[in-house]
């Protein structure tokens, strides 16, 4: 990760990261090499060509191709357990002080013996012990890929299962260029039913309409992206009504082409000129190569967003989480509590 020294001690939240795309790049070698698989791993550039993006291979595609290599990493329990607990750490060195951390069961069990059940039943014990070992909070989103419908009731089972040791919410994920987000009406209901919160990809590559599906028929209380409601005055007007909110990931939006300019990201016109409720997440640090610390300063610096608004959104974050009322109401107290104390501003201010 590139690391931005200035914003580090800056207390974050981040709702929208995937464990698949959190996996430090020295872990994904020494995977390689312990199992032999055959990537060019002493070759760095040409290996992280294939699990990062650059910005010459801007695109939604090239995104999608990274998580089906990334797939072929996840070989033991073991594995599931080391990287799961290296996310939460490097959040935690990052001052993120809540993370919510998505990822797909049956991605994590691809490639090995295993079912995605059991790789679920790792990423909780390792989560929950790398979460108290440093001191954050961390919930669980299981993110069900728009493209593996048939997939997709074993894992709102396995949600279900885990309501209560962690899984708080249900996302939906992957290619909504090509996949309709129809077929999961029932299932998005049935988990609501069950106490889950529902977070869903839309408008990261398509329009207007993605999102209005994702809130009116799929219940979704968060978007994540959701660059394409810019298109549509009507929709921004429901989501400002409906307190929808926005999880923006600057760094992911310019490098998989949902936006044109780095520099023009939408996010504070959507936030001070239309009102709508917008957080800054990271996506997938490790795929993007960022931290949470470097978006806050990319916004800061180069969008213009104020130190207070980058407060008012960690603080609209934990107002958000998938979480119960005494932790999010611990959260606040903590965030707005270090806010106070004015110590972990960027050194430059
Ligand atoms: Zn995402």
């Amino acid at each position: 990760m590139s690391g931005a020294g200035a914003w580090e001690k800056f207390p974050k939240v981040d709702l929208h990261r995937h464990l698949e795309g959190s996996i430090r790049l020295e872990t994904l070698r020494e995977i390689a090499r312990s199992y032999d698989l055959d990537y060019p791993i002493d070759d760095l550039p040409r290996f992280r060509t294939m699990v990062q993006m650059t910005p010459d291979q801007r695109s939604a595609e090239a995104l999608l191709a990274k998580f089906a290599v990334l797939r072929h990493f996840f070989r033991s329990e073991e594995i599931i357990t080391r990287i799961t607990r290296e996310a939460v750490l490097d959040a935690a060195a990052d001052e993120v002080r809540y993370l919510e951390l998505r990822f797909n069961p049956v991605a994590l069990s691809a490639h090995n013996e295993f079912t995605p059940a059991q790789a679920c039943r790792c990423v909780q014990n390792a989560s929950a012990l790398a979460a108290v070992d440093c001191g954050i909070d961390v919930r669980l989103i299981i993110s069900i890929n728009r493209s593996e419908p048939e997939r997709a009731h074993e894992l709102l089972d396995i949600a279900c299962d885990g309501v209560k040791e962690g899984i708080t919410g249900l996302d939906l994920s992957g290619d909504e260029v090509n996949a309709a987000a129809e077929p999961f009406i029932d299932l998005f209901d049935r988990a609501r039913s069950a106490g889950l919160d529902i977070s869903v990809h839309a408008g990261e590559w398509t329009g207007p309409e993605n999102i209005r599906f994702a809130i009116e028929e799929l219940n979704a209380t968060r978007i994540g992206h959701g660059i394409g409601i810019l298109d549509d005055p009507d929709l921004i007007s429901l989501a400002r009504e409906r307190g929808t909110l926005f999880e923006f990931c600057i760094t992911s939006n310019y490098l998989t082409a949902a936006i044109a300019v780095k520099k023009e990201h939408p996010v504070l016109e959507l936030t001070r000129k239309h009102g709508l409720s917008t957080t800054l997440n990271t996506d997938d640090p490790s795929i993007f190569d960022v931290t949470l610390s470097d978006e806050f300063e990319f916004a800061h610096d180069h969008l213009g967003l104020t130190i207070e608004e980058l407060r008012a959104m960690n603080l609209r974050a934990a107002r958000h989480a998938f979480l119960d009322d005494g932790t999010r109401n611990k959260l606040i107290t903590h965030l707005q509590q270090k806010y106070a104390e004015n110590d972990n501003l960027p050194a430059k201010m």
